[in-house]
């Protein structure tokens, strides 16, 4: 067949912009050079491009991570070879779609970065606008003696359909004439009859040792409302036959999708050749190619499964930031650079693996270093107080907005008497290496003095609940005398009289087993009870001004960003989107 998947990998290229060769983008270079989609142009005489691709999913739920890597799949090697890719929902199935999903399934695209529009026009498109066509071609295949009318029960259908070992029997109907077929399908797109009573089928091989090439349905009875074209049908297409010919219907040269529909790729084929033959389309006709779907450990990617976490209220819906959902990855803080980087770098395979959530993680790390703003952030506060500060002194301290690059200036936050600090950064008897706040030791405040350690109060229960020590004026960092001073410890803290409360949710992997529906295990006996953890925190008084979907690190903490949800002006929620280092299980 043609359209086996040639090995024509490169080694990956060594700059991450220029897109890294894969056996894909080897078939769109092998049929460019042999000029297979050359010089096509559409039923209008429009110049069609060498390589148009289509993303296909079905109006019935979120798109997830994995549809991330097929949009990047679809729009990124159209763009990258200079044709277009269609925005198609594949809504041939009536009673699970509904408009909300298209609405989000869009946003969705735009926000990762990829447009259906380009200058030829929008290509945008819903199979349903095909109804008309698959019907008429259905005719023509009965009428040519490609189709039949089956009118076995469903178990008998089953039953003769055989199995692996053991060829299928044919249908008592199989041969019935075209004129009867035609007519009762006639009367079953007019309404006559009950859902399952008849079913189209194509005539092909029940002894094929591929079951999808068991004279597949086309066609059957649904007595159901479409959201798109309400009641006009009760027939509707089966999608191995939809398919193929919505890609031929929109001139796609390069059909792309999941390693499942590899055995159903000669199907796939069988369909547009007879429809060929029929004078519907024209010559080259699509290609199929089957790529390795994305499986991410910690992760879920069934739309099904997802449905399950939102119904029994295990997360706050599909845009909760621990959902593997694009809206729920967007929520969270993840940037749609980082979401195409990782798509690059996990590349195309053409079999399945797993490919690690740390690799996903380590491509938002890498977006947002260069990207994201510092700023400093108490999550487990503890008060220190500086016995020798002025009392009402507020002094300036200051701290670039990102270290490589000054040219983004400053930011500047005041030090006062009272401070917040993490409470992980004293210890009354300090553990062996331990050089941060103890008794007797000096530690720096970052970008502020260097302070020394005199002692705590306790409450009755002998909880620590503040820390006191003393400041030396001539250290403060950017003056000379700050040289003076030579310290191991260097913690951060913000002032209490001027630090911006607010919530800050932590949220972490989802599920604590890496493949957490392997093997049709129960995924809810994995889910990871730490998985989100609300707490009140105190950041540096300018994360006031912090907007929606704004990310920043905090510093020796992670990256974080203003929730776009929760967010109210001048009172942002804040999302952790990742630690600074991949520390999971360690
Ligand atoms: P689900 O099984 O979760 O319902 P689906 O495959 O049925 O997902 P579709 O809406 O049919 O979802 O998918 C649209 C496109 O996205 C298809 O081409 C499909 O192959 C692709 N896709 C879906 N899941 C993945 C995945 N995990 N990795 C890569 N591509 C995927
Ligand atoms: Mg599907």
């Amino acid at each position: 067949m043609s359209n086996d998947p040639k090995n024509t990998s490169k080694p990956a290229a060594a700059t991450e912009h220029a897109p890294a060769s894969n056996f894909l983008r080897g078939i769109i270079e092998a049929d460019n050079a042999s000029g297979k989609y050359a010089n096509r142009s559409d039923a209008l005489g429009r110049p069609l491009p060498a390589v148009v691709t289509r993303f296909p999913p079905e109006p019935n739920g979120y798109l997830h991570i994995g549809h991330a890597k097929a949009i990047c799949v679809d729009f990124g090697i159209a763009r990258d070879f200079g044709g277009r890719c269609h925005m198609r929902f594949d809504d041939t199935n009536p009673t699970k779609e509904e408009q909300e999903y298209v609405d989000t399934i869009l946003d969705s695209v735009k926000w990762l970065g990829f447009d259906w529009k380009d200058k030829s026009g929008e290509h945008l498109y819903f199979a349903s606008d095909y109804f008309d066509k698959f019907y008429e071609i259905a005719e023509y295949l009965i009428t040519a003696g490609h189709a039949y009318v089956d009118s076995q029960s469903a178990d008998d259908m089953a039953k003769n359909r055989g199995n692996f070992g053991e060829p299928g029997k044919n249908s008592p109907f199989r041969d019935r004439p075209a004129t009867e077929s035609l007519d009762l399908f006639r009367r079953m797109k007019a309404g006559e009859f009950k859902d399952g009573e008849h079913i189209v089928r194509a005539k092909i091989d029940m002894a094929s040792p591929n079951m999808n090439m068991r004279d597949p349905a086309i066609y059957r009875i649904r007595h159901a409302h479409h959201h798109r074209t309400g009641d006009k049908w009760c027939i509707y297409p089966m999608y191995d036959y939809a398919h193929p010919l919505e890609d031929a219907i929109e001139n796609i040269s390069h059909s792309f999708c999941t390693l499942e529909f590899q055995d159903h790729r000669p199907f796939y084929d069988w369909v547009l050749e007879r429809a060929a033959e029929g004078g519907f389309f024209k010559r080259p006709l699509p290609d199929q190619t089957e790529f390795a779907r994305l499986n991410l450990t910690y992760a879920i990617t069934s739309k099904r499964k997802l449905r399950q976490l939102i119904d029994e209220n295990i997360v706050d819906g599909w845009d909760d930031p621990r959902m593997p959902t694009i809206v729920g990855i967007r929520r969270r803080g993840f940037t749609p650079e980082s979401v195409q980087l990782f798509c690059e770098r996990v590349g195309v395979a053409k079999s399945d693996s797993w490919i690690d959530m740390s690799t996903l993680e380590g491509a938002l790390r890498d977006d947002l270093d260069e990207k994201a703003p510092r700023a400093t952030a108490v999550l487990r506060p503890l008060k220190l107080i500086i016995d020798n500060f002025p009392d009402n002194l507020v002094d300036e301290c200051s701290a670039p907005v990102h270290p490589h690059h000054p040219d983004r200036g400053h930011r500047h936050f005041p030090i006062t008497k009272e401070l917040w600090i993490e409470a992980e950064d004293f210890m009354e008897t300090p553990s062996k290496g331990y050089f941060r706040l103890f008794p007797g030791n000096k530690v720096r405040l970052r970008y502020g003095y260097v302070v020394e350690c005199t002692g705590c109060d306790k409450d009755a229960d002998g909880k620590v609940i503040a820390v006191h020590c003393n400041y030396f004026a001539d250290s403060k960092s950017g003056t000379e005398g700050a040289n003076n001073y030579k310290v191991k410890g260097n913690i951060h803290w913000v002032s209490a009289t001027h630090a911006l409360e607010a919530q800050v949710r932590l949220y972490d992997r989802l599920f604590t087993d890496p493949h957490p529906d392997a093997g049709g295990k129960d995924f809810k006996l994995a889910l990871n009870p730490n998985a989100k953890e609300v707490i009140t925190a105190y950041l540096e008084h300018g994360m006031k001004a912090a907007l929606p979907d704004q990310k920043f690190q905090f510093e020796r903490h992670g990256y974080f960003v203003a929730d776009r949800v929760d967010s109210q002006p001048g009172k942002p929620v804040f999302n952790r989107v990742v630690t600074l280092k991949d520390s999971w299980g360690k």
